[in-house]
């Protein structure tokens, strides 16, 4: 019989498919060209060396030429720098100027390439860029929430190539994320602790749905993942910034972050993903109760109606199926 589980951090429900479940095998993606089969280069590319739109430019490490990692304010932005937060709310209308920061984080100067394919070293320099335009960020009174995630590849929603991460800085904090806040607060009221320090010891005392550990983080696929694959990176340590993680535990997920991506790049010849940087409201830190983390969901099926209508998933691979292939996955 098919289950229903619950994230009892984020309260979120989903039915697993267990009698009819899709094989891992099954998720594999087709034969198509990969990252790695792009040209290094691309005449077109705004992301490419040569080409860089030096207006947009926010920072760049190194500072000289060449270039390893740039970031650049998006050139078509979801919100405006400059301005005042105003809010309007005129009866059922409630209305908050668009002010906030929309910038790219240019991973690298190939164009062919992605966290899966870099060294562990280039994926720390891009979380450690993040930590740098997030403290700058955080200083700016408009902003409530930064939200940090890739779209890598067609059904993630990407519409650039080049490998890149972007930043949103929000005026407000999102209903989902205020939300979850919300259900972590109440759980630290009834038990004395953090939901999400109980679930990582819960699942690194189970093992059956660990991908990777490293010294500082773990990955594991959720009890109640909401789709295929699904992933969430914990540090071991409690902590509801990422703004506070140290460069020694960024530089530990760096590490930890390209083999699970390699993982799901060896494993599922390179699925479309998502990843996101799940980190506590600006100015309603949470110290106690929240938990940074990060989360990758690669896009290997299709939500619908249903999820729609009901606001739950359907998951057809099994959590612990799933964690057993990626663990096999030699990433090497
Ligand atoms: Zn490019
Ligand atoms: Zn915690």
């Amino acid at each position: 019989m098919p289950e229903l589980r619950q994230n009892i951090a984020t309260k979120e429900w989903v039915i697993i498919a267990t009698e009819r479940a899709t094989r891992p095998e099954e998720l594999v993606q087709p034969l198509r060209p990969t990252t790695e089969d792009r040209p290094e280069w691309e005449e077109g590319c705004p992301f490419c060396p040569g080409n860089e739109e030096l207006d947009l430019e926010v920072m760049r490490i190194p500072e000289r030429d060449p270039w390893q990692l740039r970031v650049v304010r998006n050139k078509y932005p979801a919100l405006e720098l400059e301005g005042e937060r105003t809010r309007t709310f005129e009866g059922v209308h409630r209305q908050i100027s668009g002010v906030g920061y929309h910038e790219v984080l240019v991973e690298s100067p190939l164009h062919n390439t992605c966290p899966a394919l870099e060294s562990a070293i280039e994926v720390s320099l891009m979380l450690e860029a993040f930590k740098i335009r997030g403290r700058e960020i955080a200083q700016d009174q408009r902003i409530e929430q930064i939200i940090y995630f890739k779209n890598h590849g067609d059904r993630a929603g990407t519409s650039l190539v080049h490998p890149h991460t972007q930043l949103i800085g929000l005026p407000i904090v999102p209903y989902s994320i205020r939300a979850r806040a919300e259900e972590a607060r109440r759980y630290f009221d009834d038990t004395g602790r953090c939901v999400l320090c109980h679930m990582l010891s819960d699942e690194l005392k189970g093992d059956q749905r660990v991908v990777a550990k490293s010294k500082f983080f773990a990955a594991f696929i959720p009890y109640a993942a909401l789709s295929p694959f699904h992933i969430w990176i914990l540090p071991r340590r409690h902590e509801s910034n990422y703004l506070n993680a140290t460069a020694h535990e960024l530089a530990d997920l760096g590490g930890l972050m390209r083999r699970v991506l390699r993982k799901l790049y060896v494993g599922l010849r390179d699925p479309d993903h998502n990843y996101v940087i799940r980190s506590a409201p600006l100015h309603d830190l949470g110290p106690e109760y929240l938990h940074w983390y990060v989360t990758i969901v690669p896009r290997v099926t299709r939500s619908a109606g249903f999820e729609l209508g009901s606001g739950m998933f359907i998951n057809v691979a099994r959590p612990e199926t799933s964690a057993a292939f990626l663990r096999e996955v030699d990433e090497d």
